[in-house]
């Protein structure tokens, strides 16, 4: 009887016998080995490394962009519009050949205003998505000066690299959403003499980042490996978004407005046309210099827009519409066992109203949505009958009873 014949690497030659992996391609195979030497080659021929976009050919236009954001964020037009416009820009601004002649395009970084749990994030990360360059998330409460009890705010740039998988060149080139920077604002009604540790220090810190500046990052983080090698990273093309709250912003729009109002007309608002409930949509630079952001960050963050509350109906649209909803989401996870589960339009009214009753707004509808969920996610699998489930008005409401409040606020 004849032997099967041994398969090889069709690069080297070498039998599956003698690699300790064998990648199958459409018409033939490729051994670890190879995959290394390939790899090296990459690297030599700095394939991989950021290429400079070709601005007329491959970049998305904001209209494009917004579109893609649409697919993953419901609502907050305003802000996705200027999202998009910013990312373009800056993209534009990254496909920019320098001589000594040229213009030179000023970075977009932005800041986005709206309360907590409405897509600022979502937004900052969808774009990262969509532009495939590495993103980090950094908590500006967390971030002190230099010498102080907390985080430098280095860290931040350890948390972009990481995330890139220490390829300098594209840390350079991703985006940072920095959350809360209202948190780090000045408190000018602070009675104490000492050091604002939280405030001042760490925006001054922050503007280095924001400038466009050569930073030491320590590779590991934090003050713990005193020993590590500084990697070097240039922030000047890296995208930097920032989210706050701002809470009581509204007090200063609103005396801005009404100064403006009376003193004379400014951009066209008048008494008649200002929509007192939704002000924030007339948040200018000065009204964040007013909250306690020094000027020079402000300056530093030269595109704003604010985020809508959400509503109820926008709350329910974000339960069925995103690409990655959550009911599609509970519906694959059921799929995976063969249970089709599907929802009664009443039971996610219900599952939206109970959000808002608790004030837990979007994040809230996961924590409920898991809540109801639970009992079914835990017994239907091992059910080998019960292949259906659907979730009515009743349903949600009996379980949902069930859990504790408590605990559903603090998974928020
Ligand atoms: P923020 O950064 O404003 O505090 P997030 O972006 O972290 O809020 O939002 C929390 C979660 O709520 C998101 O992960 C997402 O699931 C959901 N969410 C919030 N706003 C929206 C929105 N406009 N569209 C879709 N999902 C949203």
């Amino acid at each position: 009887m004849a032997r099967k014949k041994e398969e090889k690497c069709s690069f080297c030659g070498r039998p599956k016998s003698e690699t300790t992996l064998l990648v199958s391609g459409l018409e033939g195979q490729i051994c670890n080995f190879c995959i290394d030497q390939a790899k090296v080659i990459l690297e030599e021929e700095n394939v991989g490394e950021f290429q400079a976009p070709d601005i007329k050919k491959s970049v998305l236009k904001p209209a494009e962009i917004k579109a893609f954001l649409d697919r993953y964020v419901i609502g907050q037009d305003e802000a996705k519009k200027v999202l998009a416009v910013a990312v373009y820009n800056h993209y534009k601004r990254i496909a920019q050949k320098y001589d000594d002649n040229e213009v030179e395009i000023e970075k977009s970084n932005i800041v986005l205003v709206g309360e907590t749990g409405t897509g600022k994030t979502l937004l900052a990360r969808t774009i990262a998505r969509m532009l495939h360059v590495p993103f980090a998330i950094a908590d500006a409460t967390v971030l002190t000066e230099a010498g102080y009890v907390g985080e430098d705010v280095e860290s931040i740039l350890t948390r972009l690299l990481q995330a890139a998988d220490y390829n300098v060149a594209a840390a350079e080139k991703g985006i940072i959403f920095i959350d809360e920077i209202d948190k780090i604002a000045r408190k000018s009604d602070n009675p104490s003499i000492t050091r604002d540790v939280s405030g001042e220090g760490v925006q001054q810190a922050l503007l280095k980042l924001l400038e466009g500046s050569e930073v030491n990052v320590p590779p590991q983080g934090g003050r713990k490996h005193p020993e590590q090698k500084m990697i070097t990273v240039n922030t000047k093309n890296i995208l930097f978004i920032a989210g706050g709250a701002f809470q009581g912003i509204e007090r200063t729009i609103a005396s801005r407005l009404r100064t403006n109002v009376v003193g004379y007309a400014f951009a066209g608002i008048n008494d008649e046309n200002v929509d007192t409930e939704h002000l924030l949509q007339y948040i200018a630079p000065g009204d964040l210099k007013k909250f306690g952001l020094i000027p020079e960050i402000v300056g530093r963050l030269p595109v704003l827009s604010y985020l809508n509350p959400l509503g109820n109906d926008t709350l329910r649209r974000i339960l069925i519409e995103p690409k990655n909803a959550l009911t599609k989401q509970f519906k694959k996870l059921f799929e995976m066992d063969d249970i089709e589960l599907t929802f009664d339009s009443k039971s996610l009214d219900y599952i939206v109203e109970k959000s808002v009753e608790f004030k837990l707004g979007a994040r809230g509808l996961r924590s409920i949505m898991e809540a109801i969920l639970i009992d079914a996610m835990f017994e239907l699998p091992s059910n080998r009958r019960k292949k259906k489930l659907n979730v009515s008005y009743d349903y949600a409401v009996k379980k949902l009873n069930k859990a504790s409040i408590a605990k559903l606020k603090a998974a928020v």
